[in-house]
């Protein structure tokens, strides 16, 4: 029996997930939809051709009794009360990052899943899932570049809208490279530093960009992450790892090697849904068959809440100058 989807939040990244549960993805049915504006998941029910029922709200949509599992892909603020809302109804929930938009916010969860006693909670992380960063990973597991050393890594986005402050080079950009690397090095955060290069003319006059974020862990591994907003030229994701005795770098997308005009080129893509749209697939593909095998898996509240804490540190390194101590809680057995 397919596992019928519950979704909360049919904006952008909502609508893709529907879509891609009930298109492209095996095992699961989306029987449920809400939206704080009704009008437009009724549109995407419609849109899609779905079989689906719009609910007045998110809380209605987790108790109803046609819901077994639930997607939260509404705005970050409203994400904390809905997976907890989950966690009580008993319900396996995946929620888009942010966990919630507070470190305090992401311990609730942690708390109200340990005290129901099974994970229940997958985060929208979607790199771990990542064709390139498996691969690195595994060269990186099986010692053949040593220990890591050193971690030299870029973010690199075309162009960004008017509404995008420096802040959120943290929270919407960085957030993902904090999340995947803790995991390519099964390793956690101590401290955090920012320091702003000269400002690129392509910039608004508000915005830093571009940012160095310098993160040490808890082995001593050092990791500069160049987070450039306004690079004009593609969206490049770059993540090398110096170890002991190699170097591994993430590879590049797939693209065609072209000859023409007296050049030899390969395109860098423009946009990061093209980039990682393979992982979203797997990442939720991977969350479908867990619940359907009683094992909910993938990127767990804890590294929700090991993000908050670390992203919390970096905006107040960026706000400082001074290097910033991360500081996470003992980490619960329930997620070891
Ligand atoms: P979006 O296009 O603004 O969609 C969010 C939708 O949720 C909107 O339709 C919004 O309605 C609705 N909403 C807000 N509060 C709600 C509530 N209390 N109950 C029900 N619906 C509510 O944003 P998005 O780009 O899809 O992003 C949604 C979330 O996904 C964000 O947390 C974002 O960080 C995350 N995201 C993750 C990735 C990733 O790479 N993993 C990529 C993109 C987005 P209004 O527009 O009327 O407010």
């Amino acid at each position: 029996m397919a596992l019928k989807l519950g979704v909360i939040g049919t904006g952008a990244i909502g609508q893709d997930h529907i879509r891609r549960c009930s298109q492209t993805l095996l095992g699961s049915q989306v029987v449920a939809l809400t939206d704080i504006n009704l009008e437009q998941a009724a549109k995407v029910a419609r849109d899609l051709n779905l079989t689906a029922e719009v609910y007045a709200d998110g809380h209605a949509l987790i108790q109803s009794p046609e819901v077994e599992a639930v997607l939260v892909t509404s705005w970050g603020p409203s994400h904390e009360a809905f997976v907890l809302a989950a966690i009580a109804a008993g319900k396996p929930v995946f929620c888009e990052k942010p966990l919630a938009v507070t470190a305090e916010g992401c311990r609730r969860i942690v708390e109200a899943e340990i005290a129901h006693g099974k994970r229940l909670v997958q985060v929208g992380f979607m790199r771990p899932y990542d064709e390139g960063y498996r691969a690195l990973k595994s060269v990186i597991d099986s010692g053949q570049i040593g220990e890591p050393l050193m971690l030299h890594c870029a973010h690199r986005n075309p162009t960004v809208g008017e509404n995008y402050k420096t802040d959120m080079a943290i929270t919407d950009t960085l957030i993902h490279e904090i999340d995947v690397l803790r995991w390519l090095l099964d390793d956690d955060y101590v401290s955090v530093q920012v320091v702003f290069p000269r400002k690129s003319g392509k910039a608004f006059a508000h915005l830093k960009d571009p940012q160095i974020v310098l993160l040490e862990t808890a082995k001593g591994t050092r990791i500069d992450v160049e987070v450039f907003v306004n690079c004009q030229y593609g969206y490049d994701i770059q993540c090398e790892v110096v170890g002991e005795t190699g170097i591994a770098r993430l590879p590049e997308p797939s693209q065609v090697q072209l000859r023409s005009g007296a050049k030899l080129s390969t395109a860098i893509l423009m946009d990061w849904k093209d980039r990682f749209i393979a992982a979203y697939d797997v990442e939720l593909q991977a969350f479908i068959d867990g619940v359907r095998a009683g094992q909910v898996g993938g990127p767990s509240a804890w590294d929700g809440y090991a993000a908050a804490v670390t992203a919390d540190a970096c905006i107040e390194a960026q706000n400082s100058g001074a290097i910033v101590p991360v500081s996470l809680a003992d980490r619960p057995a329930f997620y070891v």
